[in-house]
């Protein structure tokens, strides 16, 4: 088994629907579980839908708009309230802040610490997305005392992902360990028991394949690179970032 803990195959810019399904029930066949990370609130409940019908797909409930007013983040929690007790929902994200792209750095952190604020009431991990931006998440998330957290897509140094570890936090290995070098760096460095896996579908194509989108089925990629690095077998790699996405995400697979 393997477990994708991030794609997006549910968002209509980058997949239809007919080709998220043929994935999904493909990667049911590879024995592949997908956690989605849905980003449209006023697209949650169709969603959850279409995830009901495929016991191998989860849902995590996630508003990365950065560059939005605090009732508009209001109204996004208000969708995550409705949704929140949904069966298939297993975490809280994305969330986050991206200091990458040119926005608002101050309304991007007051929004993120508004949704924190609402993660805090449920007993869901939080799927942070922090891109640029590590250590100043971090220390947030630290501040609210935010008890289980995954940094998805993780590229920070070594020293933050020493810091997460020790607040027993997880760190999400993508695609991208194929040829990014201070993302194999850390492989290296850290116990596998603190990684769960993902693609990040449709972006982050392991062999970057720019006319190719990323899909789980790309996940045997990543594994035969930490392998590779970690000197662990193939089928460690997938049984213990499997065990610690069950874990986390309390997903019961
Ligand atoms: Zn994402």
């Amino acid at each position: 088994m393997l477990i994708d803990t991030h794609s997006h195959l549910l968002s209509r810019a980058f997949f239809t629907l007919a080709q998220a399904e043929e994935i999904i029930k493909e990667s049911a066949r590879q024995n592949i579980i997908i956690v989605e990370s849905l980003l449209e609130p006023e697209r949650y409940e169709e969603n959850l839908k279409i995830i009901e019908k495929y016991n191998n797909v989860f849902a995590t409930l996630g508003f990365l708009e950065l560059e939005v007013s605090k009732e508009q983040v209001e109204k996004a929690i208000g969708f995550m309230k409705k949704y929140i007790n949904h069966p298939k929902v297993v975490g809280i994200g994305e969330i986050g802040m991206d200091f990458f792209r040119e926005t608002n750095r101050e309304n991007q952190e007051q929004n993120f610490r508004q949704l924190l604020d609402f993660a805090k009431t449920t007993d869901l991990p939080v799927i942070v997305h922090s891109r640029a931006v590590g250590k100043y998440c971090f220390n947030i998330l630290e501040e609210k005392q935010i008890k289980q957290v995954i940094f998805h897509c993780f590229e920070g140094s070594i020293k933050l992902t020493k810091r997460i570890v020790e607040k027993r936090w997880f760190i999400s290995i993508s695609t991208n360990v194929l040829y990014r070098e201070d993302v194999q760096k850390y492989v290296k460095k850290i116990p596998l028991e603190y990684f769960v896996l993902e693609t990040d579908s449709p972006f982050l194509h392991p062999l970057r394949k720019k006319e190719e989108k990323n899909t789980p089925l790309n996940l045997k990629f990543s594994v035969e690179k930490i392998s590779e690095i970690t000197s662990k077998s193939k089928d460690d790699v997938a049984k213990i970032t499997s065990q610690n996405a069950n874990k986390i995400l309390n997903l019961n697979v």
